[in-house]
C-alpha cells in the first residue's frame, strides 16, 4: 500500500470525493482517507441544479439520474401569512440544468466515493487523519493517520486537501473558525414515509415551511404565531404577516423510494422557551420536534397520516461558521471544512461539490507549475469565498425579514425574481452583472432593517 501520493484528501464526503475524482482524471495520484465505512447517514439531502455541471464534467451524471428523484423547484410556504410560492429552476437567468436531485446521503455519498475509485483514486475507508504534517517552513507535506487496522501511518504528499466536513480538521487545529452572526439555529430531524406529494414534476420539489417564532398559539385561539389557513394562495386571508420576526422553518425533502426527510430548524430562543414552558425532559429532540409540528399547520397537515421511520428525532445545533484561512502553502480546505452556512437554501453540498471540483483543477495546475501555486490557489480561494458570501447575504436577508417579504410579495420585479431563482439554483460563481446587482440588493435589504451584513 502506497504511503506517498501527489495529493492526500482528508474525508470522502461530496467535497472530498468530487475533488479526488477530478484529480485522478487530471492524472494525479490521489489518496482519500475517510474515517467512516460507507454507506453512512449524513445530513444535506437536497441538491442544487448548478451541481449538475460538475457531475457531468466528472462523468457521474447518468448514474445519478438513474438513482435519484429529480427536483425541479423549491416551494416556500408561510404559515404566518397563509401563503405559498414556488420557484421553478427553469426560470433562472442561465439555467444550467432544469433540475437537481433529492438524495439519501448514504447512497449518494457511497456512489460518489465509488466514482472517485473508478476514476483512479486510492480510497481508504475507516482511516482517520489525526493531523496535517508540515515541514520546517510550515508547508503541508502530508498527514498522520490511523489505518483501518489501527496502525499509525504517515502519508507524504505534495498537496493536502482538507475535506473533513464540519470536523474542520485544519481550521480547528489553528482556531480559525468564527460563528456567523445571528445563525444560532438547532435542527431536529427524522425520516418519514407516507408524506403526501404533488403530482408529476412537482413531486420532487423541496418544501420549505415557515412558521412563527413567537409564543405558542393559544389552544383554539389566534395567539401570536397563530396560523392562517395552510396552503392558502396569495390574497387569501393572511392572518398577520409577521415580517421582522425571525421565522422557524421545516424542510420536506422527498426521496425516490417514497421516504421523506423532514427537519425543523428553530432558534436557540425557541428551544429554550419551549423546553421551559413545556417542562420537556428525556428525549428532548423528539419532544420538541413534535412541538414544532404542532405549531405549523402545514407541517401538521403533511405529517398527519405519515409514519416516522426512526425511533426518535435527531438533533444538531449551532452549525454556521466561517473559517478565516481556507488555504496555505501546500494545502486548502473544501466544503464544510472551509465554513458552513445555515441550510435554508440547501447550499452546503453544492459549495462542497463545486468548490471540490474547482480545487482539483487549481491543485493540478499548481502541481504542474509550483511557482504558480500561490496565485492559482489564491484565485480558487477568492472565487469560492465570494460564492459562499453571496449565500450568507441571502440567508441573513431572509432571517432579517426583507427577503421573506420579497418571496411572498404579490407583485415581484421580474428581474429580481429571476435573480432569486438563480441563487436558489446555486448560480453564484460567475461575475455576471445580475449577480453583482443581487449582492447589492441583498445588502440594501439588510441595511433597510438596520441589520449589517456580517
Ligand atoms: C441541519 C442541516 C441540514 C442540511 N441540509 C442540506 C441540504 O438540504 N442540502 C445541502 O446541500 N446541504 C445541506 N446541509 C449541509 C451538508 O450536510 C454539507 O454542507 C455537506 O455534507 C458538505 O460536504 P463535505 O464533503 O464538505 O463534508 P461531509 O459531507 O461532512 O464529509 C466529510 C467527511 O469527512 C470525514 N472525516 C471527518 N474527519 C475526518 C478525519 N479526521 N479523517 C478522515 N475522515 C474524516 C467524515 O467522516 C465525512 O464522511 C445541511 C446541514 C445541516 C447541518
Amino acid at each position: 500500500m502506497n504511503s506517498a501520493a501527489d495529493v492526500v484528501v482528508i474525508g470522502g464526503g461530496p467535497g472530498g470525493s468530487v475533488c479526488a475524482a477530478q484529480l485522478a482524471r487530471h492524472g494525479r495520484s490521489t489518496i482519500v482517507l475517510e474515517r467512516a465505512a460507507f454507506p453512512r447517514f449524513h445530513l444535506g439531502e437536497s441538491l442544487l441544479p448548478q451541481s449538475l455541471v460538475v457531475f457531468e464534467e466528472i462523468g457521474v451524471l447518468d448514474a445519478l439520474k438513474a438513482r435519484f428523484l429529480e427536483k425541479y423547484g423549491a416551494r416556500f410556504h408561510d404559515d404566518r401569512r397563509g401563503k405559498r410560492e414556488r420557484f421553478s429552476f427553469d426560470a433562472a437567468w442561465k439555467p444550467a440544468a432544469s433540475h437537481a436531485f433529492q438524495v439519501p446521503r448514504d447512497a449518494f455519498d457511497a456512489l460518489l466515493l465509488d466514482h472517485a475509485r473508478a476514476c483512479g483514486a486510492d480510497v481508504r475507508e475507516r482511516w482517520t487523519v489525526e493531523r496535517v504534517v508540515t515541514d520546517e517552513r510550515g508547508r503541508a507535506v502530508g498527514v498522520d493517520a490511523i489505518s483501518a487496522d489501527g496502525a499509525p501511518v504517515r502519508i507524504d504528499a505534495r498537496f493536502v486537501v482538507d475535506a473533513s466536513g464540519r470536523d474542520a480538521l485544519t481550521a480547528h487545529a489553528t482556531g480559525a473558525t468564527t460563528k456567523i452572526g445571528g445563525l444560532d439555529q438547532t435542527a431536529l430531524y427524522a425520516h418519514y414515509e407516507g408524506v403526501p406529494r404533488e403530482e408529476g414534476k412537482l413531486a420532487g420539489d423541496i418544501d420549505i415551511v415557515l412558521f412563527g417564532s413567537g409564543p405558542p398559539p393559544e389552544p383554539g385561539g389566534a395567539g401570536p404565531g397563530a396560523p392562517a389557513a395552510s396552503g392558502a394562495r396569495g390574497g387569501e386571508a393572511p392572518a398577520r404577516a409577521s415580517a421582522g420576526a425571525r421565522p422557524n422553518w421545516f424542510w420536506f425533502i422527498p426521496f425516490k423510494d417514497g421516504r421523506t426527510s423532514v427537519g425543523a430548524v428553530v432558534s436557540r430562543a425557541w428551544m429554550r422557551d419551549r423546553r421551559a414552558r413545556l417542562g420537556v425532559v428525556g428525549d428532548v429532540a423528539t419532544s420538541l420536534f413534535d412541538v414544532a409540528v404542532s405549531e405549523s399547520p402545514t407541517a401538521a397537515r403533511l405529517l398527519e397520516g405519515a409514519t416516522r421511520l426512526w425511533p426518535r428525532a435527531e438533533a444538531t445545533a449551532d452549525f454556521s461558521y466561517r473559517v478565516r484561512a481556507t488555504s496555505g502553502a501546500g494545502w486548502l480546505a473544501v466544503g464544510d471544512a472551509g465554513g458552513f452556512i445555515d441550510p435554508l437554501f440547501s447550499t452546503g453540498a453544492h459549495l462542497a461539490i463545486t468548490g471540490g471540483k474547482l480545487a482539483a483543477d487549481a491543485v493540478a495546475r499548481a502541481l504542474d507549475a509550483p511557482e504558480e501555486e500561490r496565485s492559482v490557489v489564491g484565485a480558487w480561494d477568492a472565487r469560492v469565498r465570494a460564492g459562499a458570501e453571496t449565500f450568507i447575504l441571502a440567508v441573513q436577508a431572509f432571517y432579517a425579514g426583507p427577503l421573506v417579504d420579497y418571496l411572498f410579495a404579490e407583485e415581484k420585479h421580474t428581474a429580481l425574481r429571476r435573480s432569486i431563482t438563480s441563487l436558489l439554483a446555486g448560480d453564484v460563481y460567475s461575475d455576471a452583472v445580475w449577480l453583482r446587482d443581487t449582492r447589492l440588493r441583498l445588502q440594501e435589504m439588510l441595511a433597510s432593517v438596520g441589520a449589517a451584513a456580517g
